[in-house]
């Protein structure tokens, strides 16, 4: 299917000028702290806000607030804008997407966004057959059949059954709000796992469930609340449109169904651009402390004082934060529960996209080696071919020990057995690993296993006195996705400026 991509199964306020946003930026404080013989103190500054986090959401919280006349400090680890939204260099001056990539129809927030920083889009390749690897057979398949995105695999009538039973249970969760959902005991009791296997018989219908949470989540069925699940497919609409498990799943029509030109980095980059010197990089904010009606925060080389501070990033890496006076315990155990998935991308680059000529998209689904889906990474006039392959869950926890030509090796393995033998000998390959990076801790999205959406799931955005939370994960829409974390940022915007 094609896509079973990552995410498919089977298948403001307006911007003000950079000058403009630049004079709003941070003053220097006055009261310097004294320093000291052994190390020079940190700089202190003063603003309205802090932002924690230079990802989409705090971008997008940083704009905001700018452009309603606050005056905003951004404090970013990394040396780069965009967080989980990454050109990865290919080791020729060019890159592909390595975190982020796909926006699709309902995904307005980001297609505003993009819009507006002059990012245009292009379709996903999506001409031709699918690959389905399944019990060391390969086969082909097209999409535009009755079955749409799903393989032909036995359990294919097993499984369109359970997907029609998901998608009433879907429609019964409340956007934002899943632990108000009539059932939330019931399915947040169990794990997709529990639920598909009671539900299906075939081990093909089971394999494909497994492989649309493998695709879409980047973790096995057994780590996930079936309510996390439901509410994810829930979340994949707008206010006029229902989310449904199809638009997660498809590229044509759903979430996979356009790329960026010059790759989705662009748009936190154009962005961070804008806003200025009042992003501060190499800064990881190591604390937040909340006195006299305000947030000291503390990182790396400076130290801020500020009204309110924005903490922009998922629930587990928001925890690697140590706050003071100690967070409410729904909100410091929910930092303990909200796991990432282990994703990376692996990329191998070709003088041309040779399996369109054989009739194929380039997307496929595998039950074994080092990748489960793939997809066409080329650009936009394929003047050369880029395949992209996922390496999800326990297939990337498998390489920990690899030596990079083990993990090369592993990766162009399941090219060749998907694209044929052209596919091993590329030009190049680069691969991109989430799990390894100390400030996103895995991909692509934070998920809750049984018990914490109606536990714990009000502190996902409940603020706790001036600290506020956004990311991806806050989001009501397409929470998980580019989308959601601009919408995060925008909500969490309008909550800091009226709490000021
Ligand atoms: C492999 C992969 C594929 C994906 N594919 C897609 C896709 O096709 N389409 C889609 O829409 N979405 C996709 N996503 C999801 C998307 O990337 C995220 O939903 C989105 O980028 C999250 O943005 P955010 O601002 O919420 O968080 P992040 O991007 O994680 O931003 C958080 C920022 O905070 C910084 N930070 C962390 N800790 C600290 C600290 N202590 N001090 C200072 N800064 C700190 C981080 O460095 C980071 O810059 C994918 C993600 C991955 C990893």
């Amino acid at each position: 299917m094609t896509g079973v991509s990552r995410r498919r199964l089977l298948g403001t306020g307006a911007l003000t000028a950079a000058g403009a946003v630049v004079a709003a930026a941070s003053a220097p404080s006055a009261a310097a702290s004294p320093a000291s013989p052994a190390a020079p103190a940190a700089p202190q500054e003063t603003a309205d806000v802090v932002v924690v986090g230079a990802g989409l959401s705090g971008l997008t919280a940083a704009r905001d607030l700018v452009a309603a006349g606050r005056s905003v400090v951004v404090l970013e680890a990394r040396e780069r804008p965009g967080g989980r939204v990454y050109g990865l260099p290919l080791g020729d001056g060019t890159t592909s997407e390595g975190g982020a990539e796909f926006i699709g129809p309902t995904q307005d927030r980001i297609a505003a966004l993009a819009r507006d920083m002059g990012v245009a889009t292009f379709t996903t390749y999506n001409t031709g057959k699918n690959v389905y690897y399944r019990n060391g057979q390969r086969s082909l398949y097209a999409t535009d059949g009755i079955l749409g995105a799903v393989p032909p695999d036995w359990g294919v009538v097993d499984l369109e059954v359970a997907l029609l039973k998901l998608g009433e249970m879907v429609k019964q969760v409340p956007v934002g709000r899943p632990w108000e959902a009539a059932k939330a005991e019931e399915w947040d009791s169990q794990t997709f796992h529990t639920w598909s296997r009671s539900n299906s018989l075939s081990s093909g219908a089971r394999f494909l469930m497994d492989e649309f949470c493998s695709s879409t989540l980047s973790v096995r069925s057994r780590d996930v609340s079936l309510l996390y699940l439901l509410h994810y497919a829930a979340a994949a609409g707008n206010e006029t449109t229902p989310g449904t498990i199809d638009r997660l799943i498809n590229t044509k029509g759903g979430a996979q169904e356009s790329r960026f030109v010059g790759g989705s980095q662009e748009v936190p980059v154009r962005l961070a651009q804008r806003l200025g010197d009042i992003i501060r990089y190499n800064a990881p904010v190591r604390s937040i402390t909340a006195e006299d009606g305000g947030v000291t925060v503390v990182a790396d080389g400076i130290t801020v004082t500020a009204k309110r501070v924005v903490v922009a990033m998922s629930p587990a890496i928001a925890g690697k934060i140590d706050y003071s006076p100690g967070l409410p315990a729904s909100r410091a155990q929910l930092m303990q529960r909200y796991p990432m998935g282990s994703i990376a991308k692996f990329v191998a680059v070709y003088d041309t996209p040779f399996w369109r000529a054989d009739g194929l998209t380039g997307q496929a689904v595998a039950d074994s080696g080092a990748i489960d889906a793939t997809f066409d990474n080329s650009p936009p006039d394929g003047s050369r071919g880029i395949l992209m392959g996922f390496i999800n869950q326990t297939n990337i926890r498998k390489l920990d020990a690899a030596s990079p030509d083990a993990v090369r090796a592993a990766g162009l393995d399941s090219l060749g057995k998907l694209f044929g033998d052209t596919a091993r000998n590329p030009v190049r390959t680069a691969i991109q690993r989430w799990d390894n990076e100390t400030w996103s801790g895995g991909g692509p999205v934070g998920i809750a296993p049984p018990g914490v959406l109606s536990d714990y799931g009000p502190a996902l955005r409940a603020p706790c006195g001036p600290i506020h939370w956004a990311g991806t994960e806050t989001s009501d829409y397409w929470t998980g996705y580019m989308d959601g974390a601009v919408r995060s940022g925008e909500r969490v915007a309008k909550e800091v400026h009226a709490a000021l």
